[in-house]
């Protein structure tokens, strides 16, 4: 079996044709999922897309959606949590994080969020799925103020020393499609080099296709659908990370598959 650590099941992309995406994905052998929910407003249907797929989910407020929440949203997180605490389901606290790449947003207003959120995360227990993106070092220090029981900084991005730092946090490192890409040097080298037990895998989906399925913008505007990324990719994904390790895909599928469940406990009760 392969796990999807991050998977956006909920988004738009997907409003077509959802059971057939889940269908293909664990056809391919991805029998589990993680769905992170980006904002308040989607706490319901990741939690009823995880319950009718037999799938997990996280619930939390993504950097990039902070602007259209209210602060009284972090209390609609804390009560989502508490109510929710006996849901197996329920194995994280995400997405949440720190973006300093999209130009034009309030880095004060994200700061607050993430912070709230990782003390949100330390009172239920919970790991977290962290996005980052040109935020290592902010993302580094919220973690030294306040101690989260890990979790997985997805999409990772950073240096090989900012990676270290996450692990000795207790946190894995997420790996997908933008490995996969030749140019993606950096990411390639991180994918190869980082200890095994730093190793995750994602697709992001409907996100950050893979080299296979990249298309340019203007050629997706021209067909919908063409380009998006979906579960059932990550097998392949987990062969390029087998070949950049020099690993068999078999060794790659356990080892991520093991590194998936020590990041988010809650997943070992759902796959076992
Ligand atoms: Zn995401």
């Amino acid at each position: 079996m392969w796990i999807d650590t991050h998977c956006h099941l909920d988004a738009p992309e997907f409003d077509a044709d959802r059971p057939a995406v889940v269908a293909r994905a664990v056809a391919a052998g991805v029998a589990m999922q993680v769905l992170p929910a980006v904002a308040v407003a989607h706490f319901g249907a990741v939690r009823e897309l995880a319950h009718a797929h037999g799938l997990a989910y996280a619930l939390g407020i993504h950097p990039l959606y902070v602007h259209e929440h209210a602060d009284e949203d972090l209390d609609r997180l804390q009560q989502a949590l508490q109510q929710r605490r006996d849901d197996p389901r329920l194995v994280a606290v995400g997405e949440i994080g720190l973006d300093h790449f999209v130009p034009g947003l309030d880095r004060d207003r994200q700061q607050r969020f993430y912070a709230a959120q990782l003390k949100l995360a330390r009172e239920a227990g919970l790991p977290v799925i962290l996005h980052v993106r040109r935020s290592a070092d902010s993302l580094l220090a919220g973690l030294r103020r306040t101690e989260v029981a890990g979790g997985i900084a997805h999409a990772f991005n950073g240096s090989q020393q900012q990676a270290l730092q996450f692990v000795e946090r207790g946190f894995k490192l997420g790996f997908g499609g933008a490995m996969t890409h030749e140019r993606a040097l950096q990411i390639r080298r991180l994918a190869a080099a980082l200890p095994e037990p730093a190793l995750v895998l994602e697709t992001d989906a409907p996100d950050i296709p893979p080299a296979w399925l990249y298309r340019t913008a203007a050629a997706r505007a021209e067909a919908a659908g063409q380009g998006r990324n979906e579960p059932g990719e990550l097998p392949r994904i987990g062969e390029v990370l087998a070949g950049l390790r020099g690993f068999p895909v078999e060794a790659v599928r356990s080892l991520t598959l093991g590194n998936a469940i020590a990041a988010l406990p809650g997943l070992g009760r759902l796959v076992s």
